[in-house]
């Protein structure tokens, strides 16, 4: 028996709090996801066509990575997946990795940051130095986040995303591909065009697991210092270094360069 079955279940990870992520499931809404979902598998599997084992999935285990990580393994498609492990993500975000590995028997690889580089910024800065400005949030990002993707990326000639344009001002405009330009490769974005509704119509009727955390009002979660919940009506990407400027709320993995 698979060790993650016999789990007991964790109180309340089940209970539906948050009504934004149980979309009424219309005929409406099940035909469009039915439709922008095999619009996905087709682009996913284009993409494995062309760049065979030079793709990669950046997975960071949201609630459009999750859609990802079904259509991908449910078809079979040979794409690597990878997980950036800063080492401050919350616990919820480990429950669900196990989850996820237990359902489709897979083992994501995990890319943590370079132990000098994270002693050397503690040292210097402090342990939660990027409440303190833009630029030592930053510093902790690129230390925690954008070194280890870079390795991740290394030998890769495109990669895939969870991006959504509608998440935030600074994806206005997204496409499903795209040149990255920062990274020097091409990204695949399958869910650029769905809404948050889609996402979630796919995770209840594909019975998809996912974060605890978005029950309680967390609708995009990263490190745990760095993501609070938000309030109904509040903008998705709100909770995420929430004291700075919402154009600044980036950690640099998905920097544009028109
Ligand atoms: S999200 Fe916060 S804790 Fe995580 S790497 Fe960026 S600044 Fe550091």
């Amino acid at each position: 028996m698979n060790p993650q079955t016999s789990l007991p279940a964790r109180p309340g990870a089940n209970r539906p709090h948050n009504p934004s992520i149980h979309p009424e499931l219309t005929g409406a809404l099940r035909a469009a996801v039915a439709e922008k979902a095999e619009a996905a598998r087709t682009l996913l599997a284009d993409a494995v066509a062309e760049f065979g084992a030079a793709l990669t999935f950046a997975n960071s285990l949201g609630a459009e990575d999750v859609v990802l990580t079904d259509l991908i393994l449910t078809a079979a498609l040979p794409v690597e997946s990878f997980l950036l492990d800063t080492g401050r993500l919350p616990p919820e975000t480990y429950t669900l990795l196990g989850e996820l590995e237990a359902r489709y028997r897979t083992r994501l690889t995990l890319y943590f940051p370079e132990s000098d580089a994270v002693e050397a910024y503690v040292r210097a800065h402090g342990v939660d130095a990027f409440h303190q400005s833009v630029e030592l949030r930053r510093a902790c990002c690129r230390v925690r986040k954008l070194d280890p993707l870079r390795r991740a990326l290394a030998g890769k000639k495109a990669w895939i995303t969870g991006l959504r344009a509608a998440q935030s001002p600074t994806r206005d405009g997204l496409a499903q591909r795209e040149n990255d330009g920062a990274n020097g490769l091409v990204k695949f974005n399958p869910l650029a065009d769905w809404s948050e509704a889609e996402v979630w119509a796919y995770i209840r009727i594909h019975d998809v697991p996912y974060n605890a955390l978005h029950e309680r009002f967390y609708p995009s979660i990263g490190c745990a210092p760095c993501t609070r919940a938000i309030s109904l009506g509040e903008d998705i990407r709100a909770g995420r270094w929430w004291w700075e400027m919402p154009e600044n709320r980036e950690c640099g993995l998905h920097a544009r360069h028109p």
